[in-house]
């Protein structure tokens, strides 16, 4: 539909093309082939620029090319990109220390680092499997990653059903329902995992009152809270962490997207020496995972947001997003949800991915995240204007969507 409209776009054909012939497609085709980028905006290899108000998926939480990001990859990378797990460096353990401190967790918890979502999903599960039960609870929507392990705790069935058997012992509660978690958190559980905002599931946030039952369950049962962070983290609703504004401290966290600022890291973190002591030496492990070029990143990315007081900056630019969606009054438009910079626009028919891609072909970078959502997770550097620009452009995009649609 879009293509019609797109201006000629040589180095894309002829790059796509190659791609097709050269990469898994279990990505599809890709929509764009990206040159570089300088905060919220990237280019592509025509020469197009985007604002990106996806951000990577959540995971440019400086934007592209931030001059702390850089100088301290650039650093890193000339002093050690890495070492084994026989040793440590000094990124290392200053990232540990970083994240206890910004996690609030007490004394006796650890920070274990790997490479991505997926791989903190699977630590967390492991760590679920020394609780000596075998009972996983996870809800209905969720998203916690593509690993086998990890996948028996995503729920969609297009994801799952290609894979099975997968890791059994997994039950998946209705979204937001005390009752149901009351009904299945027992003496089997050995972990309940829930996103605060389910992200891949569509921006839908969790009511403080479910988290806030589901820390009182798990901690009667003697089964562990893992709080997957994984999209919700870093400072992307405002907070450092999303579970912090329904006032609940899990046993575990998992950490990745958004920590590196793009550099591929992944964390779990611990609550207290009960967690801790679950796994010992030798019951977990991984090459790559704290290295010390990723953990730099990862540095750069904390302080940066802590000089720059960006979390600040996201309740501001997140709260003029809602007003200015809210202000909108157009039926089309039916609401926003999420809070900060993770966010989606509800829509009253199935638009999403016609407004992506009439919104690409006006240099717009958004996500369909459901058939009636398109989501936002911008860098948190993203301004105020350049939000406007979106909001702007919506009605128009949706016009284009209703046409494609008769
Ligand atoms: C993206 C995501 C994951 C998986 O992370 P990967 O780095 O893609 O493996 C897990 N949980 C949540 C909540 C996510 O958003």
């Amino acid at each position: 539909m879009s293509e019609t409209t797109a201006p000629a776009s040589p180095h894309t054909d002829e790059l796509l093309g190659r791609y097709e012939s050269s990469l898994l497609g279990v990505f599809g085709r890709p929509t764009l082939v990206l040159e570089h980028g300088d905060g919220a905006w990237v280019w592509d290899v025509d020469g197009r620029r985007y604002l990106d108000l996806v951000g990577g998926l959540a995971v440019n939480a400086l934007g592209h090319n931030h001059p702390a990001l850089v100088a301290a990859v650039s650093k890193q990378a000339g002093q050690l990109v890495h070492v084994s797990n026989f040793f440590t460096s000094v990124p290392q353990v200053e990232l540990a220390e970083r994240i206890l401190g910004i996690t609030g967790a007490p004394e006796g918890s650890a920070v274990f680092f790997c490479n991505s979502g997926t791989e903190a999903i699977e630590a967390a599960v492991k760590l679920a499997r020394r609780t000596g039960r075998t009972g996983i609870i996870a809800a209905e929507g969720a998203f916690h990653g593509r690993t086998t392990g990890a996948l028996a705790l995503t729920h969609k069935p297009v994801f799952r059903e290609p894979f099975e058997p997968l890791m059994p012992g997994v039950v998946h509660v209705p979204w937001g329902d005390v009752a149901a978690l009351e009904h299945a958190v027992g003496p089997d559980t050995s972990a309940l995992v829930l996103e605060p905002i389910q992200g891949e599931g569509g921006v839908v946030p969790a009511e403080p009152e479910f988290l806030q039952a589901a820390r009182r369950l798990t901690a009667e049962a003697g089964a562990l809270l893992v709080v997957d962070e994984i999209q919700t983290g870093v400072g992307r609703t405002g907070t450092w962490f999303a579970c912090e504004q329904a006032g609940v401290v899990p046993d575990a966290m998992t950490l990745a997207k958004g920590l590196g600022g793009g550099v591929p890291i992944g964390a779990l973190v611990t609550f207290g020496p009960e967690a801790t002591a679950l796994l010992a030496a030798g019951q977990h492990g991984t090459t790559f995972g704290g290295n010390p070029l990723s953990c730099a990143a990862a540095l750069a990315v904390l302080d940066t947001i802590e000089q720059q007081d960006l979390m600040a900056h996201v309740r501001e630019v997140g709260d003029h997003l809602q007003r200015r969606i809210e202000a909108l009054d157009d039926p089309r438009v039916t609401g926003i949800r999420g809070s900060g910079l993770l966010r989606a626009v509800t829509l009253a028919g199935d638009w999403s991915a016609a407004v992506t891609a009439h919104g690409r072909d006006a240099g717009l970078i958004l996500n369909p995240v459901a058939p009636d959502a398109v989501r936002l997770a911008p860098p948190l550097v993203v301004t105020a204007e350049q939000l406007d620009l979106f909001v702007d452009a919506l009605p128009g995009l949706l016009d284009l969507a209703e046409r494609d649609a008769t």
